[in-house]
């Protein structure tokens, strides 16, 4: 396999943290996902684009206030 962004073919499965956004938050969510160690292209599996998409409807349940998770730090803009 080779990168279609950059044509490197060191591309390796690394364990990533997926950004989605709720809200005016962002939740990390552990993946491992196929990572070009070129240029830092990211490859999704049919699977893990369907397991984003099921943690994504889950965080929808934070909003109603429903969902525990822990706090890693604030994000904060300066201006
Ligand atoms: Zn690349």
């Amino acid at each position: 396999m080779k990168c279609i962004v950059c044509h490197s073919d060191d591309i390796q499965t690394r364990e990533v943290y997926e950004e989605l956004k709720v809200g005016q938050d962002i939740v990390y969510v552990p993946i491992h996902v196929l990572v070009c160690q070129s240029c830092g292209e990211r490859y999704y599996s049919r699977q893990t684009m369907h397991f984003l998409e099921e943690v994504e409807q889950e965080l929808q349940k934070k909003r109603e206030g429903k969902l525990e998770l822990q706090e890693l730090g604030k994000v904060l803009l300066y201006r």
